[in-house]
């Protein structure tokens, strides 16, 4: 199955995913593709593979990608290869996207779990936002409006969960990981 981490920027999605694949058998992260500038704790190929926009729109003419989707200004995209492959070797993929890409990921594929992870509050999420080391006002203020209107969008997905503590977060997505890879719909009896 695929699991789709969405929510407003800041919620911890990143970190809870990696941390997801660290501590669990036979799931891996979906590397998404975007024209953002790399920071610098973030590697090629690992976090990200950073494109330019015209790469970008070329991946896209060649239909590589199984979804794509503007957010704040720069364009991101999930690879399909990458995740058919994995799902056809039976495993699952975690993927950390936006709204907009839970969407788009819905329409194509049917075996999916969507988990909307929220921050603990929106002081919170300025905070986190901060501390990327992004001072550009502009952008700051673009992901807080973006936030406040993602968080309308929580009733599209089938949990919630809000990250007051990254421990706690990782037992509660876990454990529903757990629960969906025991569902009768998703047996093939
Ligand atoms: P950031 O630039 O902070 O890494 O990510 C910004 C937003 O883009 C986050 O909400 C993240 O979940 C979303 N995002 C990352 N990769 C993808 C993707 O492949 N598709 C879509 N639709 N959104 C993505």
């Amino acid at each position: 199955m695929i699991i789709i981490i969405a929510g407003p920027s800041g919620a911890g999605k990143t970190t809870l995913c990696k941390m997801l694949v660290e501590n669990m058998d036979n799931i891996v992260y979906s590397i998404s593709a975007t024209t953002r500038k790399k920071r610098k704790e973030e590697e090629e190929g690992e976090d990200y593979h950073f494109l330019t926009e015209r790469e970008f729109k070329r991946w896209e003419r060649e239909g590589r990608f199984l979804e794509v989707a503007k957010v704040h200004n720069y364009y991101y995209g999930t690879p399909r290869d990458m995740v058919m492959e994995y799902l056809s070797n039976k495993k699952d993929v975690i993927m950390d996207i936006d709204i907009q890409g839970a969407e788009g990921i819905r329409e194509k594929i049917k075996d999916v779990v969507s988990v909307f992870l929220l921050p603990p509050n929106m002081e919170e999420i300025l905070h986190r936002i901060k501390k990327r080391g992004m001072n550009n006002k502009e952008e700051i203020k673009n992901r807080l409006e973006d936030a406040l209107l993602e968080i309308e969008e929580v009733r599209n997905f089938d949990y919630v969960v809000v990250n007051n503590n990254l421990e706690e977060t990782i037992l509660v997505i876990k454990s529903i990981i757990i629960a969906e890879r025991h569902s009768i719909d998703r047996m093939e009896v």
